[in-house]
């Protein structure tokens, strides 16, 4: 794809953030796509223009230096054993290997998985992304000849991290391997997410959030290369694809993938 297509796509999301913008109105007013795109979006614009303005003034950063944001990824690996363990103790993941005999012969019956006090069973709702102005600089999948387990999303450090979804602070500190200062919620009982590297924790264990609540201000603590968050989202055990889960992002592609649109 080339970099101009690349770029009016961003600006189509810049458009859908800012109707009344005069340059974008400017650059894109004739041409019918912005014209759908500023007529479908006129409500939501004015609810979140303060906002959506400072994230558009970073994001202007971003993608001006983002050859430089897109090293900024994990610098080795994290502990996987250590995200296992914070999410089979919250229960929302139980181990699948089959309990020791030990173990069977004194529980007779299965051991019923802790109650969820605090998050739904399944969770219905919807699920945003946990930044709001950031640049693609590591995709979930392959990398290093292993499987890279999240997203690395680089931006400034102090940059805000947003809960994707209400739940429950099961993780807050730096006590997993690589992982730096890292959240882990639960949104129900198989569903969590994972926001790692950060500068500074806003919320603590058991603390329950909104969807869109201030968790943490990103960094680079931990084994990382630069600032970024690296995120992750779990179904059970096991990690999936963010982009897979969420909705596609209004900003910024991925190294060499297709815009998110
Ligand atoms: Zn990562």
């Amino acid at each position: 794809m080339p970099r101009t297509r690349l770029l009016a796509v961003a600006a189509i999301a810049i458009a859908n953030m800012f109707v009344g913008c005069a340059t974008v109105d400017q650059k894109f007013g004739d041409q019918e796509w912005y014209q759908k795109s500023k007529a479908a979006s006129t409500k939501a614009v004015v609810v979140t223009s303060t906002t959506a303005s400072k994230a558009y003034a970073r994001m202007q950063k971003y993608l001006a230096e983002k050859d430089v944001l897109k090293t900024f990824q994990d610098a080795g690996e994290h502990s996987e054993t250590a995200v296992l363990g914070v999410l089979h103790k919250s229960g929302i993941a139980a181990a699948t290997s089959t309990p020791h005999a030990a173990a069977q012969k004194q529980a007779k019956k299965p051991v019923a998985p802790p109650p969820l006090t605090t998050v739904p069973e399944q969770y219905a709702g919807s699920l945003r992304w946990p930044l709001d102005a950031y640049i693609v600089s590591s995709e979930y999948g392959d990398r290093w000849g292993k499987m890279h387990k999240g997203m690395d999303m680089a931006a400034d450090a102090g940059e805000p991290v947003y809960a994707i979804a209400a739940g429950e602070v099961i993780y807050a500190g730096d006590g997993l391997r690589g992982y730096g200062n890292v959240i882990i919620l639960r949104h129900d009982r198989k569903i969590s997410s994972l926001y790692a590297h950060n500068s500074e924790l806003k919320v603590k264990q058991g603390d329950q959030v909104a969807q869109g609540t201030l968790i943490a201000l990103l960094g680079s603590t931990g084994h990382s290369t630069g600032p970024h968050v690296h995120f992750e989202v779990r179904d059970g055990d096991a990690a999936v694809n963010p982009r897979t889960v969420l909705p596609q992002s209004k900003w910024a592609s991925g190294p060499g993938l297709p815009p998110a649109m």
